[in-house]
C-alpha cells in the first residue's frame, strides 16, 4: 500500500513528475493477482486522486486571478511536465488493469467504461483528436474576439447581454442587430472551421472502425443506455408536448408586452417592466441565506455547505481578473468541493449557488466510495444532482423561512425558472436533430448551405412563437452560434434529460418533501457505481424521454406556473 503518499494538499501541490513516477512505476511492475487487486486498485486510485487534485487546484487558482501570471505559468508547467507523463502512464495502468480480467466489486460500472474507452482508443487518431481539439480554440477564439461598438464603445457581446432586460424595445433591436450583423461577418469563416471540423472527425471515426461519427461518438461519450433513436423519440414527444407549451409561454409574453409580434429581442426583458430581482447586499448575506436554506432541504446538507463556508471552500462574489461564469471543482483527494462563480446581487446568483451546491452535494455523499475510478458519474444524472436541488430548495426562498424574498418574488422568480425550462427543450431539440442529420449525412453536412437549410426546416419545426420574419440570414445561421456542435459534439441533450428527471424529482418533493431529499441523496451516494436507470430509479424518477414522461412533467409544470401567477 501507498502508505507514504502525501494526502496533504500543502505538500503534494509542489510534486513534479519525479514524485510521482515511483509510484507508476511500482504499479506497473506489480502483478494483479485475484488476491492482490484490491490494494492494487486502491493504490492506482489514490494515485489518480493525487494528480487530480493537483489539476484542480492549479486550475482553480488560474480562474481566481487571470492576471497572475504565476499561476499561470505553474498550471501549463504542471500540463507539459506533470499531466502529460501521467496519463500515458495511466493508460497503461487502465490496459494492465483490463489485461487481468479481474474486476474489484463495486468497479463493474467503471470498468465497462474502460473497456470502451479502450476499444475506440487508436494511437494513429492522437493527432486528430489534438486537431480536433484545436479547431475547437479557433471556434472559441472567433467567437471572443466578436466585439460591436456600443454607445461610442467596443463593448464584447455578452456585455451587450444586459441591453436585452431593457424595456427600452428599440434600444433592444438596436443591440440585437448589430450583434447578428458581427456575427454573420464572420459566416464563411465558420463554414470553413465546420468542414474542416466534419472531415477532421469523419476521420477519426472511420480509423476507429465506425462507419460514421454518430455511432464512434455514441462509445467516447459512454452512451450505453439509450441509443439515436431514442434522442430521436425524445425529439418527437418534445415536438407533441413541448412545442405547444413553449408556445403558450411565448403567447403570454407578446400580450403582456403587448405587442402585435414577439420578435427575437423581446425574449428577455420583463413582461410586466419590473425591476429585476436584487435578492442580498453582500456575499456575507447570500452565503448565511443559503446555508440556512440548504439546511431547510436537510440538515446533513446544509452541514455540507457548513463545511465548505468553514473550510474556505467558496469564492463567490464578482470582482475584477476572475474568470467568467460558475463552476463547482471536485478535490478528489481531500473529497471536497469548491464552489466558484460572480456573484452581482442578482437572483441567477442564488440559483446558481443552489445548483452548484447540488454538485457540491454529490461530491460529499460519494466520499465514503472506496475508488476513485467510482466518482466520476455522466452528465445524464450529474445535472440531475445540480438541477433538482434549484427546486428542492425553491420553497425555502422565502424571507419567513430564511431565504431571499417576499412571496410574490419568490412566485416571480419560479415561474421564470419553470418558463425557462420548458422552452430550453424545443431549443435543445434543434440542437440535437441538426447534428443526428449531419453525422449521418457528412457530404451534405458539408455544405454550409445544406446546413443552413436543414436548421432553418428544424427552426420552423420547434421553434414556434418567435417571430423571425425577415431575419432569414440570422436565423438559418444559428447552428454557428451554438457553441457545443462546434466544441462537443452531440453533447447537449443531457441538459434535457437531466432537467426531465429533476422535475420527476420535483414532483415527488411536492407530495413528501423529505422523502424526496432522501431518495435524492441516496441515488447521489451511489457516485458512478449504478447505471443510468438505477441512478434515476433510485433518485424516484424513470430515466425515460417518452411522451408520457414528458406530458406529466409539463402538466404540473403548467399548473404550478398558474397557482403562482396567482400569488
Ligand atoms: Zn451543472
Amino acid at each position: 500500500m501507498f502508505t507514504n503518499l502525501s494526502r496533504d494538499p500543502q505538500v503534494f501541490i509542489h510534486w513534479d513528475w519525479k514524485s510521482i513516477q515511483p509510484y507508476a512505476d511500482d504499479l506497473a511492475q506489480r502483478p494483479i493477482t485475484p488476491q492482490s487487486v484490491v490494494s492494487w486498485v486502491m493504490d492506482w486510485s489514490d494515485l489518480n486522486r493525487l494528480v487530480s487534485e493537483i489539476f484542480a487546484r492549479l486550475w482553480v487558482a488560474t480562474t481566481l486571478n487571470t492576471a497572475d501570471q504565476e499561476a499561470k505559468t505553474r498550471f501549463n508547467t504542471f500540463l507539459d511536465e506533470l499531466f502529460t507523463p501521467s496519463l500515458v502512464a495511466n493508460q497503461l495502468l487502465k490496459q494492465k488493469l483490463l489485461a487481468s480480467g479481474l474486476q474489484p466489486p463495486g468497479l463493474e460500472i467503471p470498468l465497462r467504461n474502460m473497456r470502451v474507452e479502450a476499444e475506440i482508443y487508436k494511437e494513429e487518431n492522437l493527432p486528430l483528436l489534438n486537431e480536433e481539439k484545436k479547431l475547437a480554440n479557433e471556434y472559441d477564439e472567433l467567437i471572443s474576439a466578436q466585439t460591436v461598438e456600443w454607445e461610442g464603445k467596443e463593448v464584447t457581446i455578452a456585455q451587450l447581454l444586459p441591453v436585452y432586460h431593457e424595456t427600452d424595445r428599440v434600444k433592444r433591436e438596436k443591440a440585437w442587430r448589430l450583434e447578428m450583423e458581427r456575427k454573420l461577418a464572420d459566416r464563411q469563416k465558420l463554414n470553413a472551421l465546420w468542414s474542416k471540423l466534419l472531415e477532421v472527425r469523419r476521420r477519426i471515426a472511420t480509423q476507429a472502425g465506425f462507419s460514421d461519427y454518430r455511432s464512434y461518438r455514441w462509445k467516447e461519450l459512454l452512451r450505453f443506455e439509450y441509443t439515436p433513436e431514442d434522442c430521436l423519440e425524445f425529439h418527437q414527444a418534445i415536438r407533441q408536448v413541448a412545442v405547444p407549451a413553449a408556445r403558450r409561454i411565448y403567447e403570454k409574453r407578446r400580450s403582456r408586452l403587448g405587442l402585435a409580434r414577439l420578435r427575437p429581442w423581446d425574449l428577455q426583458v420583463d413582461p410586466l417592466g419590473r425591476e429585476p430581482l436584487r435578492p442580498f447586499k453582500d456575499i456575507g448575506e447570500l452565503v448565511e441565506k443559503a446555508s440556512v436554506i440548504f439546511n431547510k432541504v436537510d440538515p446533513q446538507l446544509g452541514d455540507y455547505f457548513d463545511i465548505m463556508r468553514n473550510e474556505k471552500l467558496l469564492d463567490l462574489e464578482n470582482r475584477k481578473d476572475k474568470s467568467p461564469g460558475a463552476y463547482c471543482a471536485d478535490y478528489d483527494m481531500i473529497m471536497r468541493p469548491f464552489i466558484f462563480e460572480n456573484a452581482v446581487g442578482l437572483h441567477t446568483d442564488v440559483s446558481t449557488l443552489v445548483h452548484e451546491g447540488g454538485h457540491a452535494f454529490h461530491i460529499f455523499e460519494e466520499a465514503h466510495l472506496p475508488y476513485y475510478h467510482q466518482i466520476p458519474v455522466g452528465m445524464e444524472f450529474a445535472e440531475v444532482a445540480s438541477t433538482a436541488m434549484e427546486l428542492l430548495a425553491a420553497p425555502y426562498l422565502l424571507a419567513n423561512e430564511g431565504g431571499f424574498y417576499t412571496e410574490r418574488d419568490a412566485a416571480r422568480a419560479l415561474i421564470e425558472y419553470l418558463e425557462e425550462a420548458v422552452l430550453f427543450w424545443p431549443y435543445m431539440a434543434v440542437v440535437d436533430a441538426f447534428q443526428h442529420w449531419a453525422y449521418t449525412n457528412q457530404e451534405a453536412a458539408s455544405d454550409p448551405q445544406q446546413c443552413d437549410e436543414q436548421w432553418a426546416w428544424h427552426w420552423q419545426q420547434y421553434m414556434i412563437g418567435v417571430d423571425w420574419s425577415d431575419l432569414d440570414d440570422m436565423m438559418v445561421t444559428g447552428w454557428q452560434r451554438k457553441q457545443h456542435i462546434f466544441e462537443s459534439a452531440f453533447y447537449y441533450i443531457e441538459y434535457g434529460m437531466a432537467s426531465l428527471g429533476a422535475f420527476q424529482v420535483w414532483a415527488n418533493a411536492m407530495k413528501d418533501q423529505a422523502a424526496a431529499v432522501a431518495a435524492y441523496r441516496r441515488a447521489l451516494a451511489l457516485g458512478g457505481t449504478a447505471t443510468l436507470t438505477k441512478l434515476y430509479a433510485t433518485a424516484g424518477a424513470r430515466f425515460a424521454f417518452d411522451v408520457r414522461t414528458l406530458s406529466e412533467v409539463i402538466e404540473m409544470i403548467e399548473e404550478k406556473i398558474e397557482a403562482l401567477e396567482r400569488v
